[in-house]
């Protein structure tokens, strides 16, 4: 058995974690990392090794993008071998986002990718920086039998460790800013850290670690709602080049019946756009069929993002255009989970 220290990357990439207020302008902006750990001298006492990296210049999390992605997706890959865990520092803005999006480009992962940072900064005296970043270390080094006991794309938040797939961010002001509604808590942290062992994914037996860098941003999200009209969608679904749209939908996945919506979305169809009904309720499923207003959606093809969220499905469907997948095939791999997003 291994009694190695994990070893242990941070990755900063910026977010409220290790934001100072401007002198001058009031506002928060990211400070250097190395003053981010003379912060919390309390990492010291973890047991594990920390190794720490930075992007050259922090962002706000508003500015991530799928170059960053990339970014964080190749740190992960070169010190892939050499680490047992990673934490990624993330503005909680977008952290849902890119959670989602890692899950898909790193194939295959069997060490933990845990996302994390905090509503306020951690030099405040209340903040709530210390706990979420202390204890995901502390989740990224559980070790079972001298191997990772986490092998996914978590994101720990104000004491529970969610899927970071089936997160999306529902508070601007409380430390809970996460819910992850259609999956339980991979973990809880309370007097005793408690893993809920069976809803964790398992990495597949003899296959390789994989990171896919390509994802395909020719894509739009369209929020359905009452009055929404030919016009618009019209001018969204004729955008050049574009490839697959997420539209988002009333309840189980019910739009409107009019007949010039289910012709502008025939016509896109036609051309090879991929549409993906997603509900826009924040918990519960698409069920296509359920009522007579997502009949017709099914019969000309639009695919089920049953009960994915909408930031999940937003990457999966970069992820799956970076990938090339077309047709049939498009439509196959987007109604299964690759990466426990969807039940
Ligand atoms: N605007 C910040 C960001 O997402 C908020 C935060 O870190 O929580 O980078």
């Amino acid at each position: 058995m291994n009694q190695a220290k994990p070893n242990i990357l941070l990755i900063y990439t910026g977010g409220t974690i290790g934001m100072m207020k401007d002198a001058a302008s009031g506002a928060l902006r990211a400070f250097d990392f190395d003053k981010l750990l003379e912060r919390i001298p309390e990492l010291k006492l973890l047991d594990c090794t920390i190794d720490t990296t930075s992007f050259e210049k922090p962002i706000d999390s508003s500015n991530m993008n799928p170059r960053y992605w990339m970014k964080i997706a190749e740190i992960i890959d070169t010190h892939y071998e050499a680490m047992d865990g990673f934490v990624v520092l993330h503005g909680s803005d977008t952290m849902s986002y890119s959670a989602s999006a890692l899950s898909f480009m790193l194939e295959n992962l069997a060490k933990p990718v845990i996302f994390t940072g905090s509503q306020l900064p951690i030099g405040d005296l209340r903040t709530d920086a210390k706990e979420n970043l202390i204890t995901s270390i502390q989740l990224a080094s559980l070790q079972e039998m001298g191997k990772p006991m986490i092998s996914e794309v978590g994101l720990y938040f104000e004491y529970k460790l969610y899927r970071g797939n089936r997160t999306a961010k529902i508070n601007a002001e409380h430390f809970e800013a996460f819910s992850s509604p259609n999956y339980p808590e991979l973990a809880e942290s309370g007097v005793h850290l408690k893993v809920n062992h069976d809803l964790l994914l398992r990495p597949q037996p003899n296959t390789e670690f994989k990171v896919h860098k390509q994802v395909d941003d020719n894509i739009m999200l369209i929020k359905l709602f009452p009055g929404i009209n030919k016009r618009t969608i019209e001018c969204m679904l004729n955008r050049p080049l574009l490839k697959g749209a997420i539209l988002e939908t009333y309840g189980a996945g019910n739009c409107t019946t009019e007949k010039w919506f289910i012709d502008e979305l025939k016509r896109a169809i036609n051309k090879g756009v991929h549409l993906i009904n997603v509900t826009q309720c924040p918990g519960g499923s698409v069920l296509m069929g359920q009522y007579q207003t997502s009949m017709q959606l099914m019969d000309i093809g639009v695919i089920s993002g049953k009960d994915i969220t909408s930031e999940a499905a937003i990457c999966k469907l970069m992820f799956l255009l970076g990938m090339n997948t077309s047709g049939q095939e498009f439509k196959k791999q987007f109604e299964t989970s690759l990466r426990g997003e969807m039940s």
